[in-house]
């Protein structure tokens, strides 16, 4: 009896786990994250929808990711826009490295959206910072705990900034990311090496294609225009 019980209860505990993860082929008809805590419907609804555009995001990245591995780059990039390529350019191993960590970094997001719970905060909360703050999660030490933490100000944001807002916050949570933010969006004071690791680049990534993303942010500065004669 006991043991039959068991056994119930563990085929439970996977089926739940099963039917929370989620997949290209996933008909999107509950919630991605774990659950909510402390919201209104209405909130809840709002914060669903985005969870759902920063799965379909997150599932286009990681589907589009093969795109930017060292052998497309230079086929699609390199040899097409004419730009300077040395086999031995230490740079090269740097992105091989990047791309594989990066890569990594999406999967352990996707993997792990499932565990997150959404806890919706009020105006007296403190951290929402007088609503400059959209979202935030609290750290154990290095690691942050499986809850995003909700602030007035992310309601009525576009949907792509909430996608935004999430996948900062899940990376924070899947791959102990930080906020190093760096100056990215300008490709000036970028750092291939931390790049898997800062929140802010990996929020780049939501707004839009993987590859638009990449030349701007990373491989022109990889692969430099040659200089004219
Ligand atoms: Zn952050």
């Amino acid at each position: 009896m006991k043991k039959s019980f068991m056994l119930l209860g563990l085929l439970l505990i996977s089926f739940a786990a099963k039917a929370h993860r989620f997949n290209l082929n996933m008909t999107y008809s509950e919630g991605i994250g774990y659950g909510y805590k402390n919201c209104s419907k209405a909130q809840e609804k709002e914060i669903y929808n985005a969870e759902k555009t920063a799965a379909i995001k997150l599932n286009k990245i990681i589907r589009n990711w093969p795109l930017a591995s060292l052998a497309e780059v230079r086929h699609d990039y390199v040899i097409k826009e004419k730009r300077v390529w040395k086999k031995a350019d230490p740079e090269v191993k740097v992105y091989m490295s990047y791309w594989q960590e990066m890569g990594e970094t999406f999967e352990e997001m996707r993997d792990k959206f499932h565990e997150v719970t959404f806890e919706c905060k009020s105006q007296r909360e403190k951290r929402c910072q007088n609503n400059e703050v959209f979202a935030y999660v609290l750290f154990y030490f290095n690691y942050a705990k499986p809850v995003i933490h909700i602030c007035p100000a992310f309601y009525g944001k576009s949907q792509e900034s909430q996608a935004g807002t999430l996948l900062h916050e899940l990376s924070h949570y899947s791959s102990s990311t930080e906020d190093i933010a760096l100056d990215w969006i300008n490709g000036k004071d970028v750092d291939l090496k931390r790049a898997s690791k800062d929140a802010y680049h990996i929020e780049n990534f939501a707004n839009e294609d993987v590859t638009q993303v990449l030349k701007r942010m990373v491989w022109n500065s990889v692969w430099p225009k040659g200089k004219k004669h």
